[in-house]
């Protein structure tokens, strides 16, 4: 059986950033992704301020590429409420291309990757044993499940938890003004619609918390796009299962997106770097992470508040009244 200090299953922002992270600090790690790179990936790929700022904190050598739109539209109920300038750019990145130069950082950096399925996870002996596909097995230390939102690894630790919210998109013809365009509605079930420009196409996509084929088409047709080909995946949003100091989840597959804007590249990025951390320092995930855990609490609370009638008539009335207290709120909140 082959031996190593950490294993990471799952090579998308989250599993790379952490197998850099440790293997900057000489950390023995072996990366797992059942995909061969470039993969696609159901996303906006919309990099918020505070989500480019964290990576070149963390990888300040990693170059990708992108479209930088600096507006943004805001609808409820279809009509426009606010067209503003940012005060900082949303890089959009085509997540195909952007996770495999990310892998590629890693392996540049002598990490190991291997491309498979991992199947079994066991524990004996103080150590976790992960089978893959072909029956290789790889004895570590610690396991990051870093698996996305149909995580192997959160099964394990709780064959019971949540699916998360599932989000629909499909790629548009391009818009004439490069922004973003988000809609609200009280016909939502705390969710929203959203257009992000990407540089040959929109991305357009709808995800509340009863998704469906019928009831993203209805939006999508009430928003004005053509019927196209769609796709979804799930944005996970619980913390349901145990927290362990040898097995740590990181990304989608700790449910960590935000509740409120399911934005998750962010939390990739972060709740990576806080693995990292944590491996590198003997420290326990929990300790490292509990911001993040505490704040997903209080995500939950705001969620509530914000997306119901009461919270959209007073956003309605805000943004057309005190537009310049939406755009601080706005930039506060992206940066
Ligand atoms: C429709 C939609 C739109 C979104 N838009 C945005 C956005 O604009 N901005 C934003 O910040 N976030 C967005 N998100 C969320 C964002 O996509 C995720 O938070 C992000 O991809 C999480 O990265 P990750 O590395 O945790 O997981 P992933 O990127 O999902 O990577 C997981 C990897 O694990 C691998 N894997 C899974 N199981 C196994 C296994 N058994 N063995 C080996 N490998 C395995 C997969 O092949 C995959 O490569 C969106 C999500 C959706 C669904």
């Amino acid at each position: 059986m082959e031996q190593t200090t950490v294993v990471i299953i799952g090579a998308g922002p989250a599993g790379s950033t952490c197998g850099l992270l440790l293997r900057k600090r000489n950390i023995d790690c072996v990366l797992v992704d059942r995909a061969t790179f470039p993969r696609d990936k159901i996303c906006g790929g919309g990099l918020t301020p505070r989500s480019y700022k964290l990576l070149s904190q963390l990888l300040p050598q990693f170059r990708y590429d992108y479209n930088s739109v600096h507006r943004l539209k805001l609808c409820i109920e279809g009509e426009q409420v606010l067209d503003f300038q940012m005060a900082s750019e949303i890089r959009i990145v085509k997540r195909r291309q952007f996770d495999a130069q990310l892998l590629e950082e890693y392996q540049k950096n002598g990490g190991q990757f291997i491309n498979e399925a991992m199947t079994v996870i066991e524990e004996k002996d103080g150590q976790v044993i992960v089978t893959l596909k072909s029956g290789r097995q790889i004895a570590c230390k610690y396991l990051v499940g870093a698996d996305g939102a149909n995580s192997r690894v959160r099964k394990y630790l709780n064959p019971k938890s949540d699916h998360g919210i599932l989000c629909m998109e499909q790629y548009g013809p391009k818009s004439k003004d490069n922004a973003i365009v988000g809609n609200l509605s009280r016909f939502y079930q705390q969710g929203y619609y959203y257009s992000f420009p990407n540089e040959s196409y929109d991305v357009q996509g709808f995800g509340d918390m009863r998704t469906t084929p019928q009831t993203f088409r209805k939006v999508l047709n009430q928003m004005g796009c053509p019927d196209l080909k769609a796709l979804g995946a799930y944005i996970p949003q619980s913390i349901d299962y145990p927290l362990r100091r040898n097995i740590i989840l990181i990304g989608d597959a700790g449910g960590f997106p935000n509740r409120l804007t399911f934005e998750g590249l962010y939390y990739a990025f972060l709740t990576a770097s806080h693995a990292a951390t944590a491996i590198s320092s003997g420290t326990s995930f929990a300790f490292v992470n509990k911001k993040v855990f505490d704040n997903k609490k209080m995500e939950e609370r705001v969620a509530r508040i914000f997306y119901n009638d009461f919270g959209l008539t007073v956003l309605k009335f805000l943004c057309k009244n005190v537009p310049s207290l939406i755009t601080w709120a706005f930039n506060r909140a992206a940066n």
